[in-house]
């Protein structure tokens, strides 16, 4: 167990970090049947175009401000109780236009629930706003815009999620300059259903601080030497990354490969529930199924608040807590 460590996180989807039981009260609410969705306390899906859908559906289920501030607030307060310090939501504004509250109603209840998580208990949270890769270029660019004009302080960074293996990172530069230009944070889903050559692209044309996942840059000794060399931090996840076939178990995963390669890595949760894992789980399988040891996991929690998208007082304060 590693719950006396304290712990970080970069890499989590809001709406992915869902608790069944929460998704199941929001059903009751909106008198939403889920059944195929959500059986005995679990999300049902089988691959990664079945858990898109599936993902969308529970976050379906949240319609309105006061249900994104539960939704947050709920999130990091069960981050806070494992020992963590400090979290990165993915956020969809266009998930607002959606449903149809509208992005700053979305960003708003999300800021109000991680400012109540914060209260309660300190965990210091911030939003990336994520454009998505199967909607294509021109939505990404309104989406980048939005972002920009950065209406709330805690959205920090930019990143771009969804079915890697549709449209080319090129189709999204575009939206990733004005994001830059605006001052936001920078990172990108790459090197996760696709392999190394995503990940070379999201350096040569994004120019990234880190990448979201990049575990498949381990196809390519030059990918990982640049990368080592550059300092790109690595959001890994590897409960993500096994419970989607990525690699066949934990055994085969190279998070240790990365490390030892010289990669700054770090550990995170991408979409708890419906891996079947938590931040928590996460901590747990470096260490007693990975191996690591407590000051090996903590000098990846030091990276991740090193790669941080805060202000550098934020980001001392939460050095200090180390
Ligand atoms: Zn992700």
């Amino acid at each position: 167990m590693t719950l006396h460590l304290k712990k970080a996180e970069l890499h989590c989807h809001i709406e992915g970090a869902a608790p069944p039981a929460l998704a199941l009260a929001q059903a009751d609410k909106y008198g939403v049947d889920v059944s195929g969705l959500i059986e005995d306390g679990s999300y049902v899906w089988t691959d990664f175009s079945e858990f898109i859908v599936c993902y969308d559906r529970v976050a379906s289920l949240f319609r309105t401000e006061e249900d994104y501030a539960t939704l947050a607030e709920t999130y990091l307060t069960e981050l806070s109780a494992a020992g963590t310090i400090y979290s990165e939501i993915i956020v969809s504004p266009d998930h607002g236009n959606t449903i149809g509250i509208g992005a700053d109603a979305y960003l708003r209840g999300l800021a109000a629930g991680i400012e109540a998580a914060k209260a309660a208990t300190g965990i210091e949270g911030r939003m990336i706003i994520t454009i998505i890769r199967h909607l294509g270029g021109e939505p990404a660019e309104r989406t980048a815009f939005y972002a920009a004009r950065r209406d709330h302080p805690l959205v920090t960074g930019f990143n771009l999620a969804g079915e890697e293996r549709m449209y080319r990172v090129a189709d999204f530069a575009r939206a990733y300059d004005i994001a830059r230009d605006a001052g936001l944070g920078l990172t990108i889903h790459a090197g996760e259903m696709a392999g190394a050559d995503s990940v070379r692209d999201a350096l040569d044309i994004v120019r990234p601080s880190r990448i979201s996942h990049g575990v498949r840059a381990i196809e390519d000794a030059d990918l990982v030497r640049r990368i080592a060399a550059e300092g790109v931090v690595l959001e890994t996840c590897p409960g993500s990354n096994i419970a989607l076939g990525v690699f066949p178990g934990f055994h085969a995963h190279p998070l240790r490969a990365l490390r030892d390669a010289g990669c700054r890595v770090t550990l995170n949760a991408d979409d708890p529930p419906f891996f079947h894992t938590s931040l928590a789980q996460e901590y747990d399988i470096a260490s007693e199924v990975m191996g690591f040891a407590d000051a090996e996991i903590d000098a990846m929690t030091r990276t991740a608040i090193e790669a941080a998208f805060v202000d550098e007082d934020t980001r001392a304060m939460l050095l200090s807590k180390l």
